[in-house]
């Protein structure tokens, strides 16, 4: 037995509270594929009321002759040897049974649960740190660690084997910060272990499972991640992931099925095995296309019509979340986060290529054409067939008309003779050879010319540059006055592309007063702002004024609120340490969607991350050159990222230095430079209040984490401000 007639997906959930009772993201989800009919996914707000509702599915099914293959999307077991480590035995289900005896569930009536308790007795179980690591609180939970730095996983592997094949992002350990699988395990297991007593219920790949009735398996929905990136405009991503997942399992070829459910890894028999894993591409496709059902919109959330812009889903609230406060974060270690964490956050349009200029491609490109589209003359000459020509000087008779650019020649041009014929002009029938003008003594009828001309001479074959179907542009291309001629050439004509990000920007400080209004003492003129609006504009993005605000955290609040209302991202300058006077992190804080990022970069001091109702905000130092630094190397990319430009890092050129320094280790340094006789020359002073190096500066140095002595003509790195745009 193999087929099945029932396909349903459970995303779960490890939240202590219980989640909305309106449908909304990050709850439980499922979806179904019965007997090729998909259903409307269904949604529970709590884990009981989850497991009640899949506990009577698993008799219902059973009742009316249906075999389900049930899935879930959390591993359903534990790297290669942790089972004996933590019970004594092999047995994946001994580490079931041990988990569910621990883990108290109290999410509807205390919204809490004893899980990082349970992982701190395992942690116990092993020496050194972890292996289960992250928690709410920096300050409880002592076994259990709250970074991985430091956790070995060199007798228990930190991934699976199916981890690897499946390229998930996640760890079975990590029990806090996105993506938290560890805690759905540990809130998912118990579950399990619960409806694998069910009558006819099988768990694979730990049991035989032919002649079960229901078969619980795991799944990954990041294995069809490109085909849900399609189409997320304005719905509850959660369920959309869990109904075309249903869908692609149900049109699975059940050989195929039957196929990646044998054909595993001696590793599956203990860590279990993300079923599809290896087989994307082809689930993926299977995602595809139509559904009849409907996918319900996220609240709050305007449904595009037809003609609307498609908005993408909003940020997780814990984007930002950061072990935070014992050590440096090394400036690639912030980027990495911010890298993982982001994504595009700005509606998809088509636009007629004319208005396409700046923006970013959101898909993909094809060439509708093929570039050169018909074979042509590269010359003005005469064409013939080289077939034709024979031993010796040539005359060929020259057949009536011609052939230019864009009026081609419809006849045939008999073998032996020639044509006359213009640069750009389509090869006529006959012609495949082309002289030129100049190499050719010509009458009224006929030509004459030496030997020697190669087949093909002087001719463009059709595609050589381009062929129709051929991928030209990939999405997150920010188009350039070149694209739009190769865009052109090939026949598009409506690009699909991203509105452009919208980005706030607003200055903090009592002293800060408006150029051109009169200073008191102690009141300087606020630079940042113009900065940052004009750094907006160059980079391609909509800048958006905020003003001023003094340091008054009402104010701000309200200042804040018209920027998420308004735009993708918020950049502030000031107030971002944790000052009396540092509303922008206190508020942000207050949130709980903050973190103070303490960056190891020199010029900057924390920088403060935080959503605001949903809209990320990027507390920048009030340093101004520490504000420029920030912007370039932390916001510009993540705001690349929300884009839909993808990730980038600035082009950087080695360049022998024009000074002298020597660096202590611990923190990435950034002087403000430019490029003279070739070399890198620095600003005279270091100081960070000192705005007229900036605007002497062209580009900045990057100098390595480490110590260095630099000496004149040593090579150093030298980036251009031209790279971050
Ligand atoms: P803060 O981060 O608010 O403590 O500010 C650090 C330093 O930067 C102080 O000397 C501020 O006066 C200065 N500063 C803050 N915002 C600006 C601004 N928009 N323009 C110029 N200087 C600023
Ligand atoms: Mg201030």
């Amino acid at each position: 037995m193999s087929a099945f007639d029932t396909f349903a997906v459970v995303d779960w959930s490890a939240r202590s509270g219980p989640s909305r009772k309106r449908p909304s993201q990050d709850a439980i989800w499922l979806g179904i594929s019965r007997q090729g009919q998909l259903a409307e996914p269904l949604y529970f707000w709590t884990r009981a009321k989850a497991e009640e509702h899949l506990a009577c599915m698993v008799k219902e099914e059973a009742a009316a002759g249906r075999r389900m293959l049930l899935t879930f999307d959390f591993p359903f077991g534990y790297p290669l040897g942790f089972a004996k480590a933590l019970t004594g035995e092999d047995d994946p289900f001994a580490v079931w049974d041990w988990i569910a005896e621990r883990i108290e569930d109290k999410q509807d009536t205390e919204r809490s649960n004893n899980r990082f308790e349970v992982a701190e007795e395992m942690n116990r179980k092993f020496s050194g740190l972890g292996p289960f690591w992250g928690k709410s609180h920096e300050d409880r939970w002592p076994d259990l660690p709250y970074r991985k730095a430091g956790i070995s996983y060199d007798t228990i592997p930190e991934k699976r084997e199916c981890d690897k094949v499946a390229r998930t992002a996640s760890s079975c350990f990590q029990l806090f910060y996105n993506p938290t699988v560890g805690s759905q395990v540990l809130m998912g297991l118990p579950m399990l272990n619960r409806l694998r007593t069910l009558p006819g219920v099988a768990v694979w790949p730990f049991e035989e499972h032919d002649a079960a009735n229901v078969v619980l398996a795991e799944i990954w929905p990041g294995l069809i991640e490109d085909a849900i990136r399609e189409d997320t405009g304005g719905v509850i991503r959660d369920a959309l992931q869990v109904t075309r997942l249903a869908l692609a399992l149900s049109r699975l070829d059940p050989a195929r099925l039957e196929h990646l459910l044998k054909d595993l890894p001696y590793q599956a028999r203990e860590e279990a095995w993300i079923l599809g894993a290896g087989a994307t591409k082809d689930l993926t496709e299977l995602a595809r296309g139509e559904i009849s059902v409907v996918i319900p919109a996220r609240p709050n959330q305007r449904v595009a019509g037809n003609n609307e812009p498609l908005a993408p889903p909003p940020l997780r609230d814990d984007c930002f979340a950061l072990p935070a406060g014992v050590d440096w974060t090394p400036v690639d270690d912030a980027l990495a986060m911010l890298q993982d964490r982001l994504h595009p956050v700005v509606a998809t349009q088509t636009l007629p290529l004319d208005r396409a200029l700046g923006r970013t491609l959101a898909a993909d490109v094809t060439a509708k054409r093929a570039n050169p589209p018909h074979a042509n003359t590269a010359v003005d000459g005469y064409g013939f067939a080289h077939a034709s020509l024979t031993e010796g000087d040539q005359t060929l008779p020259l057949t009536p008309g011609r052939a230019a650019a864009g009026k081609a020649f419809e006849g045939a041009v008999p073998h032996g003779h020639a044509i006359r014929i213009l640069t750009g002009a389509a090869l006529p029938q006959g012609v495949d050879t082309v002289i030129l003008q100049e190499d050719v003594t010509a009458s009224d009828t006929a030509i004459a010319f030496h030997p020697g001309i190669k087949p093909g001479a002087n001719t463009r074959k059709a595609g050589e540059d381009v062929s129709a179907g051929d991928t030209i542009l990939s999405k997150g291309r920010k188009l350039t006055p070149t694209d739009l001629a190769l865009l052109s050439a090939t026949g598009n004509t409506d690009l699909t592309v991203h509105a452009p990000l919208r980005v706030a920007v607003l200055s903090t400080g009592d002293e800060l007063v408006e150029p051109g209004a009169s200073a008191a003492p102690g009141q300087i003129f606020d630079a940042n702002r113009p900065m940052l609006l004009g750094l907006t504009e160059r980079f391609g993005f909509t800048p958006i004024d905020l003003g001023r605000v003094p340091d008054n955290r009402e104010t701000l609040r309200a200042t804040l609120d018209r920027g998420a209302a308004k735009a993708d991202v918020i950049l502030t300058s000031g107030g971002a340490s944790s000052g009396d006077e540092d509303h922008v992190s206190a508020l942000l804080n207050e949130t709980g969607a903050m973190s103070q990022w303490r960056i190891a970069v020199k010029p900057g001091r924390p920088l403060a991350l935080g959503l605001w109702k949903g809209t990320p905000v990027f507390g920048l130092p009030g340093n101004p050159v520490a504000a420029l630094v920030c912007t370039l190397v932390f916001a510009r990319p993540a705001m690349g990222l929300l884009s839909g430009q993808g990730w980038h890092r600035p082009q950087s050129f080695t360049l022998p230095a024009a000074f002298s320094k020597s660096k202590k280790p611990g923190r990435r340094e950034y002087l403000r430079a430019r490029v003279t006789d070739g070399q890198a020359e620095v600003f005279k002073s270091e100081g960070s209040g000192r705005i007229s190096g900036l605007s002497w500066a062209e580009g900045l140095v990057e100098l390595p984490d480490h110590a260095v002595t630099i000496s004149p003509g040593d090579p150093v790195s030298y980036i251009p401000f031209a790279s971050f745009l």
